[in-house]
């Protein structure tokens, strides 16, 4: 038996992880699930699932969410407050974290997870954006096992030899190529992207997501963030991680070797079928996913992503050489370009706008500890604001 906690159970990775898990209770059990605001979604999960503790982040959905557990006649202990999220990720009695908090947010409670020697399952990568050389650290200074949640990482995570003793190029590895969508605009005209709606933005051709990793699809920071995620997963430097448009996501990522060998990880568009293979690795379980009809499929296409309709991508592997503070000033600064966006108080145009402004004012800081990533966090915060 495997006891979880879910950071983030209310969300799109929280509730297909909890899709997985209800196929195998013979091997799941759930200590705790945690919810930001949406207490009586966090009360339908606690009542399917009997975690021993429930954290709810807004304080005036203590009493209501306890309340209506007593209803359910369950004895799930509620809680609140960012010491709470830390302390269930990291509860002795829990053996795996799905970090799938959004954003900065998470970064506390999964760095806890990581600090205690869980295996975190790590969907939330804006935690290692900001912190990655920290949370690696903690990861291999408290025997943490790292599994990635995000398909294209999973993907790679699964061509990849386990251990790597001597790095990538130990193993004969040249590249790692990230697949990507290209988002709704992916073939939109350049011209036609300034008038753009949040309700457009949102509407991912191949995926369901929370609406902040939506938007960051369509601006294509996703995959950025998502090159850097790799550089601090796999330990690789920008040059070994290309990107491929690949408008079909069957294809979730590949790994090229010196001789010429390209490993792919393929399957449907399916959120679980990563979180499955991390809940169960080096096992694996059913996810309830469709088999791929490769006969159906047809056909698969790739081409190289067009730097002019997506200038945060480039922005992000400028960022992840450069280093010191800007991975950090280039999430916070993203985090809140976003959030404007969808409060319509700015164009998706403006995005990768507001992001240059903090990353020039910024980037050059250092951001070693956790005290000044968290400091830069909130400069970044406010300089984007100020762009806005
Ligand atoms: P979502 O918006 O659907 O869910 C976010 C979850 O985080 C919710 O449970 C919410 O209650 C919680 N939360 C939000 N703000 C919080 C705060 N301040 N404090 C505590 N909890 C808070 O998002 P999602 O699509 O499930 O994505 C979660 C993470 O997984 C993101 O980092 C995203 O980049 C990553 N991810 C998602 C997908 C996907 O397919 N959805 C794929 C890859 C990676
Ligand atoms: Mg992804």
């Amino acid at each position: 038996m495997k006891c979880l906690t879910i950071l983030g159970a209310t969300g799109t990775i929280g509730r297909n992880t909890l899709d997985v898990v209800a196929r195998h209770p013979d091997r799941f059990t759930v200590h705790a699930l945690t919810a930001h605001s949406d207490w009586e979604r966090l009360a339908e999960l606690c009542r399917e699932h009997r975690p021993s503790v429930a954290v709810i982040g807004k304080g005036d959905a203590v009493a209501p969410l306890a309340a209506r557990l007593r209803e359910f006649g369950l004895t799930t202990e509620v809680r609140t407050g960012a010491d709470s999220l830390a302390e269930v990720a990291a509860a002795p009695e829990v053996d795996a974290v799905m970090a799938a908090i959004v954003g900065a947010a998470g970064l506390l409670p999964t760095l806890a997870a990581a600090r205690a020697g869980k295996r975190v399952l790590l969907a939330n990568k804006e935690a290692l954006v900001m912190s990655g050389a920290l949370f690696m650290d903690a990861v291999h200074k408290h025997g943490a096992e790292l599994v990635p949640i995000d398909s294209e990482h999973n993907a790679v995570f699964q061509c990849l030899p386990h251990p790597r003793p001597n790095g990538l190029a130990g193993a004969g590895i040249r590249r790692i190529v990230l697949t990507a969508s290209g988002g709704p605009f992916r073939d939109a005209p350049v011209g036609t992207l300034d008038a753009v709606t949040p309700e457009q933005a949102v509407a991912h051709p191949n995926w369901v997501m929370g609406k902040k990793i939506s938007v960051d699809s369509a601006t294509m920071m996703n995959k950025g963030l998502e090159v850097i995620e790799a550089c601090w997963l796999f330990d690789a430097s920008p040059e070994q991680v290309e990107v491929v448009v690949h408008p079909q996501s069957i294809v979730h990522s590949m790994v090229e070797f010196a001789d010429g060998s390209v490993l792919a990880q393929l399957g449907n568009p399916d959120m679980r079928t990563p979180i499955a293979h991390a809940l169960a690795w080096p096992d694996r379980i059913d996810a309830g996913v469709a088999r791929l009809d490769l006969t159906e499929l047809a056909r698969l296409d790739f081409r190289a992503p067009d730097h002019e309709r997506f200038p945060c991508l480039q922005i992000a592997f400028d960022a992840q050489a450069a280093g010191g503070a800007a991975p950090a000033v280039l999430n916070a600064a993203n985090e809140i370009a976003v959030g404007a966006f969808l409060a319509r108080r700015i164009r998706f145009t403006d995005i990768s706008r507001v992001i240059r402004t903090a990353l020039d004012a910024l980037a050059s800081r250092s951001a070693d500890g956790l005290d000044e990533i968290l400091a830069v966090d909130r400069d970044a915060r406010a300089a984007a604001e100020a762009a806005l």
